[in-house]
């Protein structure tokens, strides 16, 4: 076959040979512009319906692709990108695209503008607005809340919400009230509430109590609730020198169904059920146990001043504590013991 332009023999298109066939016909194109919106608060960019963190860069990058349109007939096999910043706003991005056309190899570029849009994502219009679902309320069993269990608390929720907030964009802490006797902190949805709620709850040995009230109509007719958690503190907090059943002991674990005792004087380990806990009464508060200056040691004993009298006592400790130069003890009915 002759080509009817050039006159060239070999394969034809349409009556033309491949060259004259691609000359001047453009095979990808993009427009003019592409517009691409970056939340002004996270700088977060939408890219196809979704925001992601990305270099605004590679955000550039991939809206321009994206508008990438193509002959028909022509399979892209690989996109090539440079860009250039204009300025902070706009990019120049060009695309070289390689495909194959009735079977043959074939390249071509265009370039585009994209402009970043500022906008705001849905999660920074919540939380600026100060959106939540739910509240969680630290309290205390008894008087007001430590500060040290409040601050570890506050903590604990912020870590964990950062690290979920990397999976799930839902989720943020709107904000931290301190208030009369404890702490309220609001977050973004119910289930997070309910979760953390259980977490500090098996953690701490706290009982946790959920409400719920009505605040309005959801857009699909259905009530819409708003939960409350409550976590309220036991007396005891993990570490206290307690008594249990008339026997002293130090609280050192609390775990989800039951608790971990060591007993002073003899160091045996006894395990208590989570319902037998709140029978547990503080003897000394972690906060609060006091520091014996020691005198010298032997074995399993250490010799001690004894931190109201000043005289020495011996003291019986676990085999192999390691000793400093003062130990943490208890004097519980007029005998001083050792608090590992
Ligand atoms: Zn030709
Ligand atoms: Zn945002």
């Amino acid at each position: 076959m002759f080509c009817v332009k050039c006159g060239k023999n070999g394969e034809t298109f349409d009556g033309l040979c491949m060259e004259c066939f691609l000359n001047g016909k453009q095979l990808i194109s993009m427009p003019h512009h592409v517009d691409v919106e970056r939340c002004a608060n996270c700088e977060e960019f939408r890219i196809n319906g979704h925001w992601v963190a990305r270099p605004a860069k590679e955000a550039a990058e991939d809206a321009a692709v994206s508008a990438i349109s193509a002959v028909d007939g022509l399979s892209v096999i690989s996109v090539g990108v440079m860009s250039e910043e204009r300025d902070l706003r706009n990019f120049t991005v060009k695309a070289d695209v390689e495909g194959k056309l009735r079977g043959h190899t074939v390249r071509a570029c265009a370039e585009t503008i994209v402009r970043l849009k500022n906008n705001v994502c849905q999660r920074c219009s919540r939380q600026l607005g100060n959106y939540y679902e739910a509240t969680i309320q630290i309290r205390s069993g008894t008087k007001e809340l430590d500060d040290r269990i409040r601050d570890a608390t506050v903590r604990y929720v912020r870590d964990r919400i950062e690290n979920m907030s990397s999976s799930n964009r839902g989720i943020f802490l709107t904000r931290v009230e301190e208030v009369q006797g404890g702490v309220d902190m609001y977050v973004s949805s119910t289930s997070l509430g309910r979760t953390l709620a259980k977490e500090l709850g098996d953690s701490y040995g706290a009982e946790t109590k959920e409400s719920s009230k009505l605040i309005g109509k959801t857009e699909e007719g259905g009530d819409m609730y708003r939960m409350t958690y409550l976590v309220r503190m036991p007396e005891y907090h993990l570490n206290d020198v307690v008594i249990f059943e008339d026997t002293a002991y130090k609280l050192a674990g609390i775990g989800k169904g039951n608790g971990k005792l060591i007993r002073l004087g003899d160091f045996r380990e006894t395990a208590i059920r989570r319902s037998q806990m709140p029978s547990l009464r503080v003897h000394t508060p972690y906060t609060k146990i006091t520091k014996a200056t020691v005198v010298s040691r032997s074995g399993d004993e250490i010799q001690i001043l004894h931190p109201s009298n000043y005289s020495t006592v011996d003291i019986k400790i676990p085999a192999g504590a390691e000793i400093g130069e003062t130990a943490d003890v208890a004097e519980i009915d007029g005998v001083v013991f050792f608090v590992p």
